[in-house]
């Protein structure tokens, strides 16, 4: 029977309560047991779907297609446990469920009300498809003392009665912060948050103390003592230089040992971390250093492409290279401007991406690493620019578009370079989608087969003739141009099976030019890097070396 972890957060967001599941699910799977992680989001939206990545981050898919908070990311890539959409829930997704249910007259008349209605389908949420786990790990979003966290609080605590302490405890991790003028870390806030939970009716068994350093043993035992927590499960959480040292400084302390010494499991099996360290090492030693530009429309905050950032680093640890990344705001990045901000990249990189705006800014960059031959890796819209940019400077279709950005006028009667498609197979299924659909649900998501054409880049990339990655858009390249684009060198690699959606393209003379539809980052562990970022890292480096051998 699976055990449920519970994590709350304390005094302020952002203190890393995703990565700190993250890794406990790593470490309980380093010790053998299997493992599942879910998210509870308090916020009324159904889902992160249609949220401002500015705001929210990166919308995070999974294979199923669930649109979902990134931190599925973190556990995906921690434990390489494939996320699936029962492991995030939202208020907004309780709600419309609990509405739907009322009208259907489900509730005989009854009152509905938050308890307990909406504590049950958090509750049945939480538990559902859970018997074939040792462990899961519910990360519940937001900090504790906020309003619409409330009914996700009362339903966890509901569920420490009903099961018991032995199948239930109760994580809270909070922020020691240190004031310069009293030269003191102080623990007050901690003792507050804590009494928040308590009021509530949940005890902590683990407190995560954040602190930027060392936290003194009187002071954490002053905080066991006013928390009623016993000493050894006061857990430091110290700033590190690397996400994926987090688990061995967690554990170093006990942290996973203390877990199972609560639930009363005496642990036999020995904790093998021998993947970390190796990730580690290869972390802390580079051998080369390489720079790629991004070049996309949310470059001020770096949880919005946080996959992407993460699957480059992974591709610097299976190449051995520290990737810095050079963020570029396409929106107000002119045709003048490309040249000084790209001369010295290594390699570019143009994410996904929705809307007109910094269209320009991209198309110009697109245009300099195909004729300066920089290594160049466009994501979904970064795959239907590249092939509007070729489209129109090498093919001189200077009409080609996509009707993301307007009404096409369709000439020559084969419709627009990009565009809607209303159909498609997902196996041997006909999914459909319509244009007036709402905005949240009018995209082809999760995971897609993809062919690949024998003796191109891609099938070298890959090793395969056949692959499955992860989509989230509404457009689509149209194949009736492929007779145009491949005799003059950009070769369409990755085909839908069935022949009609292109999902990869490449371009022939070029050292490393690809183009995917849909989204790799969402796919790479820093245990299997993906091939196509490792393989585009490689180009990079290679580039590097290059330009410092005309140097020299
Ligand atoms: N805006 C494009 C589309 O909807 C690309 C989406 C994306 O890059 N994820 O097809």
């Amino acid at each position: 029977m699976a055990r449920f972890i519970f994590i709350t957060g304390g005094v302020v967001s952002s203190l890393g309560k995703g990565l700190a599941s993250a890794s406990l699910g790593a470490l309980l799977q380093a010790r053998g047991y299997k493992v599942r992680l879910r998210k509870l989001d308090p916020y009324l939206n159904v889902d992160p779907g249609t949220m401002n990545p500015n705001q929210h981050g990166e919308v995070f898919v999974t294979d199923d297609g669930a649109e979902t908070d990134l931190d599925l990311g973190h556990y995906e890539r921690f434990t390489g446990v494939n996320a699936r959409r029962s492991d995030s829930v939202s208020t907004g997704q309780i709600y419309s469920t609990l509405i739907a249910k009322e009208r259907r007259g489900d509730y005989l008349g009854g009152t509905v009300q938050v308890i307990p209605h909406v504590t049950d389908l958090i509750k049945e949420f939480i538990l559902k498809d859970t018997d074939q786990e040792d462990f899961v790990l519910c990360e519940i979003g937001g900090t504790v003392g906020d309003i619409e966290g409330l009914p996700f609080l009362e339903a966890i605590r509901q569920l420490g009665y009903e099961l018991g302490r032995e199948r239930v405890m109760y994580i809270h991790l909070t922020l020691v912060p240190y004031i310069a003028a009293a030269k003191e870390l102080k623990t007050k806030p901690t003792q507050h948050s804590v009494k928040e939970l308590r009021a509530i009716g949940i005890q902590p068994d683990i407190l995560l103390c954040r602190a930027d350093r060392e936290i003194p043993l009187s002071e954490r035992r002053k905080i066991a003592l006013f928390c009623n927590i016993r000493e050894e499960c006061v857990i430091q959480g110290l700033d590190v230089s690397s996400i994926y040292e987090v688990p061995q400084r967690y554990s170093e302390q006990g942290f996973d040992k203390q877990v199972l010494k609560i639930f009363g499991i005496e642990d036999k099996n020995v904790l093998n971390l021998s993947r970390w360290d190796e990730i580690l090492k290869r972390v802390q030693h580079p051998k080369a250093e390489v720079t790629v530009a991004i070049v996309g429309k949310y470059t001020g905050i770096g949880d919005a492409y946080k996959s992407l950032t993460e699957a480059l680093d992974h591709a610097g640890i299976y190449n051995q290279a520290r990737v810095h990344v050079r963020w570029i705001d396409a929106a107000g990045f002119e045709k003048e401007d490309v040249a000084k901000a790209l001369r010295d990249v290594d390699a570019v990189l143009v994410p996904g991406g929705f809307g007109e705006r910094g269209v320009n800014g991209k198309l110009a960059a697109i245009t300099y690493a195909r004729e300066n031959k920089k290594p160049y890796l466009g994501i979904c819209f970064g795959m239907q620019l590249a092939v509007i940019e070729y489209a129109r400077n090498v093919l001189g279709i200077k009409d080609a578009s996509s009707t993301e950005f307007g009404p096409y006028e369709d000439k020559n009667g084969i419709g627009p370079l990009v565009g809607l498609m209303t159909e498609w197979m997902r196996g041997n299924v006909l999914e459909t989608r319509r244009h007036d659909g709402d905005l949240g649900g009018t995209m082809r998501l999760g995971a897609y087969e993809c062919e690949l054409i024998a003796g191109t880049l891609a099938a070298k990339i890959y090793d395969a003739d056949a692959i499955s990655e992860r989509h989230r858009h509404r457009y689509e390249v149209n194949m009736h141009y492929r007779d145009q684009f491949e005799p003059s060198g950009m070769i369409f690699s990755g085909i839908s099976p069935g022949g009609n959606l292109p999902e990869i393209v490449e371009m022939k003379d070029h050292p490393w030019f690809v183009g995917v539809q849909f989204h790799p980052e969402l796919k790479s562990r820093p245990f299997s890097p993906h091939p196509l970022f490792s393989s585009f890292v490689a180009a990079a480096i290679r580039n590097s070396k290059q330009e410092k051998n005309k140097a020299a």
